[in-house]
């Protein structure tokens, strides 16, 4: 589990903060560039070389990965006394997290990882605690001593602190601390009423049971003034002090429609929590998917970021099943029938020649998810989640002392 507290750090401890993220910063670009230099050598075929200019670098010369990189990187310390102002640990952490974005790319997941200007390094971690690095008054950390935390909650003593990540937002510094516990708690299985998830461009997300929810207006409002400001900012003289004030003005705009839209992902899938014994959602590639059909508006919403972590960790907190079906022509179908009933993205009526049914597209698909899913799960369970409604999953005890008492079982509804 991850939780976030603000630090409260005194004016050196912000310098400091800053001066570690800006050599990060400095790694981080050294080693890309490494990475994409050996990449553009190999590039050409060797008769196709071109005339101008081609990178060279020998045949042998092994991919610079995290290790060959980690090893460098000691043996570079001697040449830039800079990179010694640095615990080694949190250095070799951004060559590690550098790995994990270069081998998304390449089995294409995301995009390449880029450059960062200044001022664009925005995290860095911690990987080890110190020992009694947590009291009341703040956190110990390698470097920066002890930094005053606003303790908004209490962190459970079953939990230990692995990790601390620091975070620059535009609302200030914060901690995220990786907690663990050595207790297993054990998956939720799967119970009681399913409800089926499709999610679309006219609606956020329809279910199964009918219900449709569209996307919120406030982020419209929110979107406005950011446009708004950013014309602005283009009459202004790039680097002036009013050009700055607006910059900062900007990043808090960007902050509070992330926030909103986390706190409004979380209601929901609490919303969705309620009443449902398992959640079924589509498999889908986001990522093709906001390139394709439905283009940017996908992205926008952060709808892979709910359907992939925000909804998956409330149905592990509240104790609901989560799975997740195969995509493929959920909206082909009748939910009531089984019939294939085509039609294309303008269609928004199902309306099956075979049965008669007639609703909502989008709700089809959900209820379409919703007979995979339960058909995925009774196989699984040999045909024992057939009496779907009766089973009761309990509430593992271990979350209620984590989460409290009361937490679990509440709405959040608007
Ligand atoms: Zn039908």
């Amino acid at each position: 589990m991850t939780w976030e507290f603000k630090l409260e750090p005194t004016a050196e401890q912000v310098s400091e903060i800053e001066h570690i993220l800006d050599v990060c910063r400095n790694v981080w670009n050294f080693a890309l560039r490494e990475r994409k230099d050996w990449l553009d050598s190999r590039k050409s075929r060797v008769n196709a070389c071109s005339l101008r200019q081609e990178f060279i670098l020998p045949a042998d010369t092994p991919f610079p990965n995290y290790h060959v990189q980690a090893k460098r990187l000691t043996a570079a310390k001697m040449e830039f006394p800079r990179l010694k102002t640095v615990n080694a640990q949190v250095l070799q952490q951004v060559l590690r997290k550098l790995e994990t974005s270069w081998e998304s790319w390449r089995l294409k997941r995301s995009g390449l990882p880029r450059f960062k200007k200044p001022k664009r390094m925005r995290s860095f971690v911690f990987p080890q605690m110190l020992k009694n690095g947590v009291s009341d008054e703040g956190i110990k950390l390698p470097q920066l001593g002890w930094v005053r935390v606003r303790w908004s909650r209490e962190i459970p003593e079953i939990f230990q602190v692995k990790q601390a990540r620091i975070v620059r937002k535009a609302s200030g510094y914060f901690v995220m601390l990786s907690l663990q516990a050595d207790v297993e708690i054990p998956a939720v299985a799967p119970h009681g009423h399913p409800v089926g998830i499709d999610v679309g461009l006219e609606y956020f997300l329809s279910t199964s049971d009918g219900e449709q929810v569209k996307r919120p207006r406030f982020f419209n409002e929110l979107h406005r003034k950011l446009r708004w400001l950013q014309r602005r900012l283009k009459k202004k003289q790039k680097g002036s002090h009013n050009w700055l004030k607006l910059q900062k003005k900007i990043a808090r705009v960007h902050q509070r429609i992330a926030d909103t839209r986390k706190d409004w992902h979380f209601k929901l899938a609490h919303h969705l929590c309620d009443g449902a014994g398992m959640v079924f959602v589509e498999d889908l590639d986001f990522r093709i998917m906001a390139k394709g059909m439905l283009g940017q508006h996908t992205l926008d919403a952060g709808l892979g970021q709910f359907t992939n972590q925000i909804l998956p960790w409330v149905c592990w907190k509240r104790d609901v099943f989560y799975g997740k079906v195969d995509a493929r022509g959920t909206s082909q179908e009748c939910p009531d029938c089984g019939a294939e009933v085509r039609k294309d993205l303008s269609t928004r009526i199902h309306h099956c020649h075979n049965c008669g049914s007639i609703k909502p597209r989008d709700v089809a698909s959900g209820q379409v998810i919703a007979a995979r899913g339960q058909r995925v799960v009774e196989m699984a369970c040999g045909g024992d989640a057939a009496g779907a409604g009766v089973t009761q999953s309990s509430w593992h005890p271990l979350k209620q002392e984590i989460f409290g008492a009361t937490q679990g079982i509440s709405t959040h509804t608007r």
